[in-house]
C-alpha cells in the first residue's frame, strides 16, 4: 500500500515570524492525521524556523531548491547537504516555475536528485505538460521525456526513494484543476514509464502526486483515483485551515 503524500509548497511566501505563525495552529489541525505523510516546504530562509516550529509532530518540512554541488564559488545557491543540516528531509525538483524561469532541463533535475538522495534527503521530482503541449496531443510523450532525462537514470535503489509530482503547467495557480480522469490518465502513463524502465514492484511502490490548483473541495475527487498518492499544493497550503482541510480530506 502507498502511503499518500500530502505536501505544500509555499513558493516564495511568508518570512520567519508568519512561518511561526502557521505551524502555531497547523501543528493541532493536522495531528490526528495517521493516514499519509505530510510534507511543508518553505522558502530556504524559513526552513530553520519551520523545522524548529514542527519538532515532535507529524509534519516535516522540506525545501524547494537545491544545488548539487556539496559546496563552492557559487553564489546563491544552497547545497543538499546544507538542507539536511538544518533538520529538513524533503526536497521538491524540477518544479515548473524553475523549469520556465531559471532554465532547469531534465538533466539538471537528475543531477539534483542524486544530489538529494546522497545527502539523505526525500525528493519530489516534478513533471508535466504545458498547455500547447496538452492541446497537440503530445502529453504522454512530454511526460515520458521528462522521466527518461530526469529519472530514469537512477539506479533502481536511488529510484526506490524518489516521490514523483505530476503538475500540469496549465494547471499551476490558475484555478484550472485537472479533472480526475486527466490527472489519473496522466499518472498511468508516468507509473508505465517506471514499469518499463525499472519493473512492477518499483511501478508498484512509487509515489506519484497531483498538483495543480489543489483545494479543499477538490482534493477528495482527485485523491479517490487508485493511482494519485498524494498532492502537491501550492496557493492552497499557505492557509494553515485550508491546508489542514487538504490534508484531512477522508
Ligand atoms: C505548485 O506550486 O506546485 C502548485 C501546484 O501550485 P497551485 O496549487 O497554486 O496551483
Amino acid at each position: 500500500m502507498r502511503k499518500p503524500v500530502m505536501a505544500g509548497n509555499w513558493k516564495m511566501y511568508k518570512n520567519p515570524s508568519e512561518t511561526a505563525a502557521f505551524f502555531s495552529s497547523f501543528n493541532a489541525l493536522v495531528a490526528q492525521a495517521s493516514h499519509c505523510e505530510i510534507v511543508i516546504c518553505p522558502p530556504f530562509v524559513n526552513v530553520p524556523t519551520a523545522v524548529d516550529a514542527t519538532k515532535g509532530s507529524n509534519v516535516e518540512i522540506g525545501a524547494q531548491n537545491l544545488y548539487w554541488v556539496k559546496e563552492g564559488a557559487f553564489t546563491g545557491e544552497v547545497s543538499a547537504p546544507m538542507i539536511q543540516a538544518t533538520g529538513a528531509q524533503w526536497v521538491i525538483i524540477g518544479h515548473s516555475e524553475r523549469r520556465q524561469y531559471f532554465g532547469e532541463t531534465d538533466e539538471s533535475v537528475y543531477k539534483k536528485t542524486v544530489a538529494a538522495l546522497e545527502a539523505g534527503l526525500k525528493p519530489i521530482v516534478c513533471v508535466g505538460e504545458l498547455l500547447s503541449q496538452r492541446e497537440s496531443g503530445a502529453t504522454a510523450e512530454v511526460l515520458k521525456g521528462q522521466f527518461t532525462g530526469g529519472l530514469a537514470p537512477l539506479t533502481p535503489e536511488q529510484f526506490a526513494k524518489v516521490v514523483i509530482a505530476y503538475e500540469p503547467v496549465w494547471a499551476i495557480g490558475t484555478g484550472k484543476t485537472a479533472t480526475p480522469e486527466i490527472a489519473a490518465d496522466a499518472h498511468i502513463v508516468l507509473r508505465g514509464a517506471v514499469r518499463e524502465k525499472f519493473g512492477d514492484a518499483a511501478a508498484d511502490a512509487v509515489r506519484i502526486l497531483y498538483g495543480g490548483s489543489v483545494k479543499p473541495d477538490n482534493v477528495k475527487s482527485l485523491m479517490a483515483k487508485p493511482d494519485i498518492d498524494g498532492v502537491l499544493v501550492g496557493g492552497a497550503s499557505l492557509d494553515p485551515k485550508g491546508f489542514s482541510n487538504i490534508v484531512n480530506f477522508l
